[in-house]
């Protein structure tokens, strides 16, 4: 089965169920047993993973979405759970104890740097931030207790591509795990397993779910040793997403490839625009030929996704605010993967302690949504004349 007849075709009641066409809503804390015998058994060998015993271990809803999601990934099983941020920190825990140590790319989503730096510590796991362009030089870094290689690709903001095949082969032959967020690409443009990853995690906040109404995250793994340690550690820890948000992601999920299609068209077309304007320093975007990532990004990745980084020439901050303050069409929020276009503002230099960006004092964060391109160039190029005003 090709993989856009997957994304509708799974997670869904038998093919001649009667029924609705979704999986209804199962909200629930209390799962009945039929008899004593099954109750007592609920938790026996892999009841625990397979059966719906308990609302806070997952529901039909998270099954469902778990089964199109480990399909999509090319994975065994997936894991879903509360937030994107959640499935990082449940992900990373899951497999480290006190006296091991994680490889982390200095490019990575800051919150999973603040986890690492202020909570990872205090369990006695240490971590080392590594240049994300490093390749297979990771090895040098990874020591008899590095226990995980963990990646993200392009990086949170500053969109640095990462050689994730080569990372994985060097972690692989010393014994470490590789771990990648791949919420930027997701399963449609990157599937990590298939380049030598061994957990794949997925905000899917995002361009999963689509219409920026919830927060989830999923974690796919290529073995079912690492499914169940991961399974294991969201349950010991009560990490667990409603049957609501379930039920709509995997509704986004149907339509996550044509929305991405469009959007990531859209984006090349906005990138390409303002990569050519004047008041324009460089555009982030591992797509674009000029982008230090794009031979690995051509390489390994099927497509690109809509959110791509901008630095300005100008170090006015109040002429960008007037440029951002008065766009109708894009609206300033932080997330993204929706359906509406975006802009996020960030004052630079964020924590960063290999590759520090010095370049510009300030970035900006475009998303793009499902709006008509050509509208949202005419936005932007309003936005730009505002600079001098
Ligand atoms: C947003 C994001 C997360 C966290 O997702 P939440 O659902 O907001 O917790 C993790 N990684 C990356 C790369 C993200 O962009």
């Amino acid at each position: 089965m090709k993989r856009d007849t997957r994304l509708i075709a799974l997670g869904r009641a038998p093919v001649r169920a009667q029924g609705p066409v979704n999986v209804p809503v199962h909200r629930a804390s209390t799962i009945l047993s039929e008899h004593l015998d099954g109750y007592v058994h609920r938790f026996d060998g892999d009841n625990r993973y397979d059966n719906v015993t308990y609302g806070a271990t997952g529901t039909q809803n998270s099954r469902a979405l778990a089964e199109a999601v480990a399909a999509v990934e090319g994975g065994y099983r997936t894991v879903v759970t509360g937030s994107g941020l959640s499935a990082v920190t449940m992900a990373i825990s899951a497999v480290v104890g006190a006296g091991d140590h994680v490889l982390v790319p200095d490019s990575v989503y800051g919150p999973t740097r603040r986890f690492c730096v202020e909570t990872l510590s205090r369990y006695g796991v240490d971590t080392t931030f590594y240049h994300p362009a490093v390749g297979a030089g990771v090895a040098e870094s990874i020591r008899a207790n590095t226990r995980l290689v963990y990646t993200e690709a392009p990086g949170s903001l500053t969109f640095e591509m990462q050689d994730i095949p080569a990372i994985a082969k060097a972690a692989r032959e010393r014994g470490a795990l590789v771990a990648m967020d791949n919420t930027w690409a997701t399963p449609i443009y990157f599937r990590p397993l298939e380049h030598g990853v061994d957990i794949s995690v997925q905000a899917g906040t995002k361009y999963l779910a689509g219409h920026s109404d919830l927060v989830i995250g999923m974690i796919t793994t290529a073995t079912d040793a690492l499914f169940k340690a991961i399974a294991d550690q969201a349950h010991a820890f009560g990490d667990v997403a409603s049957p609501d948000d379930c039920f709509l992601a995997l509704r986004g999920m149907r339509s996550l490839s044509v929305r991405l299609e469009r959007q990531s068209a859209s984006a090349m077309k906005v990138a390409r625009w303002l990569d050519a304007r004047p008041e324009v320093r460089r555009v982030l975007h591992p797509a674009l030929e000029s982008d230090p990532g794009h031979a690995l990004w051509k390489r390994d990745f099927d497509g690109a996704s809509s959110l791509f980084g901008l630095a300005m020439h100008t170090t006015d901050e109040a002429a960008v605010a007037r440029m951002v303050n008065g766009l109708e069409l894009f609206r300033i929020g932080s997330s993204w993967g929706g359906y509406e276009s975006l802009v996020a503002y960030n004052r630079m230099p964020i924590p960063r302690t290999v590759i520090p960006w010095t370049e510009t004092p300030f970035l900006l964060r475009i998303h793009v949504g499902l709006e008509d391109p050509d509208d949202l160039i005419a936005d932007l190029e309003a936005g730009l004349a505002r600079l001098g005003a």
